[in-house]
This record gives structure tokens, C-alpha cells and sequence, in this order.
């Protein structure tokens, strides 16, 4: 089936770090292969180097941060990962034929001795200490999902005339909301995306931090965005109500969504129930 696949965003990170983590009990690099060096952000560039500082080494957790996925290795240093468009993160027994990207082959872990391929391709790839990627500063910037963030925390944030969508996918502020999320979470809200974030009051923050928490939680427990695939090859199934909809019925008042692009970037909405 030919699928729509969106930019991923934090409810499909999410999903693919839920599902390697079967992958981080005790399994050993045993090679890694790099493919394309431009993938690779740290060390800029230097394949050599990255793949030389992975062999022999053992994965011991896998996390997440906003859209970043994070292996932890056992020598207090982290991989890095970032999602952009079509990126795509695969276990099997075979290297993918076509990879723009990384694989690293596992051994050990609780089926012993099986090898097989984690593959990362599309993907920004970045090895750092773990002091850069420990335990979340007190923030900002927060996770999205981070239980701290409620209407008070979203509304100390917001300064001045920049619109919803704008402060919602702002990475000074907020990890892992992007284009996709935030056009549904402010429709879940009932919010103009371009509503200047200073001017909200205090009831319509705690409603636009509900909306942002109960959209990413149902996209996670949904698998992520229909098209998505997650590690082992399952299909996520949240479907997208309203990015990529304009001129569809508002799926709450029937009126046509409206769609706003600018810097080559849609948006989509309501006017009829998302007004300014
Ligand atoms: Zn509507």
C-alpha cells in the first residue's frame, strides 16, 4: 500500500525506542558499518571514526528526548539519533540492500550468538558523551511528554506576538512537537495556530496542554502515524485528522478546514472552530 508518511515526530520516536528496547539487554556491537559519512553529525562527517568507537561495545539502555533517539553504550557515551523524512529504523537477520545511513550488527542478549542488523537509514547519526545526553536539565527546553509541562508551565514559557503553531514547535521551549502534531493538537484545543502565545488565558493554556499530552499519548499508543513502521516491521495506525486536510469537513462542525503555507510548510485548521 502507498502511504502518506509525514516528518517523524515524538509519538513515533517513541515507538521505535519502545521497541528496541527488547534490543538493549546485554547485545554487543560486534561490526558497525557506515554507508554514507554525510549522515554522520558526530564527528562531522568521519565515518572512520564513528564506526571505530562502536565495536566491541554493548548496549545498555535506549531512551528518548523530543525527536532524538538515544542508545546509551557502556562507555558513558550515547548514540544519537535524529529522524528527518522517510528515515526509517529496521532489526533483521540481513542488511537492507539500499542503505543511506549505518547498520550495526548485534550479537548476545537473551537468544545468544543470533546476529542480526540494526539498521538506521535516512537517519542523523552522532555519537556523544553521556554528560550531554544524561537525565533532562530542569528545562527549558522540556519533553513534550515531560509530566511537568501542564498549562502553568506552557504559559511561563510564552513571550510576546509569536503564534501557537510557532511557540509549540520551538525546540527553545518544547521537544517533539512538529508540523504534523501541533496542526491536531491546537485543533484538539480549539486554538488559532497563529493566536499570539502571550495573549492566552490561563484556562486556554491548561486546555492546550491536555490537548498536546492526550494527541501524543493516543499517536504513541497507536503505534505512530499510519505508514510509519516501527523496528520489527509493525504499521503504526493514528491517522492524522487534520495536517494535510485542508478542504476536508472539520471532523467536529462539518465546515472545510482551511490551509495557511508559509516557508514551504503547511498548516492546516479549522476557522469555524478554531477561531482568532
Ligand atoms: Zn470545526
Amino acid at each position: 500500500m502507498d502511504y502518506h508518511r509525514g516528518m517523524p515526530e515524538l509519538p513515533e520516536v517513541e515507538v521505535c525506542a519502545r521497541g528496541l528496547a527488547r534490543l538493549v539487554n546485554g547485545y554487543r556491537v560486534d561490526e558497525a558499518r557506515c554507508t554514507q559519512a554525510g549522515r554522520i553529525v558526530n564527528p562531522k562527517g568521519d565515518a572512520a571514526a564513528w564506526v571505530a568507537g562502536l565495536a566491541g561495545r554493548t548496549l545498555v539502555d535506549v531512551a528518548r528526548r523530543g525527536k532524538r533517539l538515544i542508545l546509551r553504550l557502556d562507555d558513558d557515551r550515547a548514540l544519537v539519533f535524529g529522524f528527518g523524512l522517510w528515515a526509517e529504523v529496521t532489526v533483521s537477520d540481513a542488511e537492507p540492500e539500499e542503505l543511506h545511513g549505518a547498520v550495526l550488527w548485534l550479537t548476545g542478549g537473551p537468544d545468544g550468538g543470533v546476529r542480526r542488523a540494526l539498521a538506521f537509514d535516512k537517519l542523523a547519526l552522532s555519537t556523544l558523551s553521556l554528560e550531554a545526553w544524561g537525565p533532562p536539565a530542569a528545562g527549558p527546553p522540556y519533553d513534550a511528554l515531560d509530566r511537568r509541562v501542564d498549562g502553568t508551565a506552557l504559559g511561563a514559557l510564552a513571550r510576546g506576538r509569536a503564534g501557537l503553531k510557532a511557540f509549540l514547535t520551538d525546540e527553545r521551549f518544547l521537544l517533539g512537537v512538529g508540523n504534523g502534531y501541533s496542526d491536531e493538537i491546537l485543533w484538539e484545543a480549539r486554538l488559532h495556530p497563529r493566536q499570539p502565545a502571550g495573549s492566552l488565558a490561563p484556562e486556554e493554556w491548561a486546555r492546550l496542554a491536555q490537548a498536546m499530552r492526550r494527541t501524543l499519548e493516543a499517536a504513541v499508543a497507536a503505534g505512530g502515524e499510519a505508514g510509519f513502521l516501527d523496528p520489527f516491521g509493525a504499521a503504526g495506525r493514528y491517522e492524522r485528522r487534520i495536517h494535510h486536510h485542508g478542504g476536508d469537513p472539520c471532523p467536529r462542525c462539518g465546515q472545510p478546514l482551511a490551509a495557511l503555507t508559509s516557508g514551504g510548510r503547511e498548516t492546516d485548521y479549522c476557522p469555524a472552530c478554531q477561531g482568532l
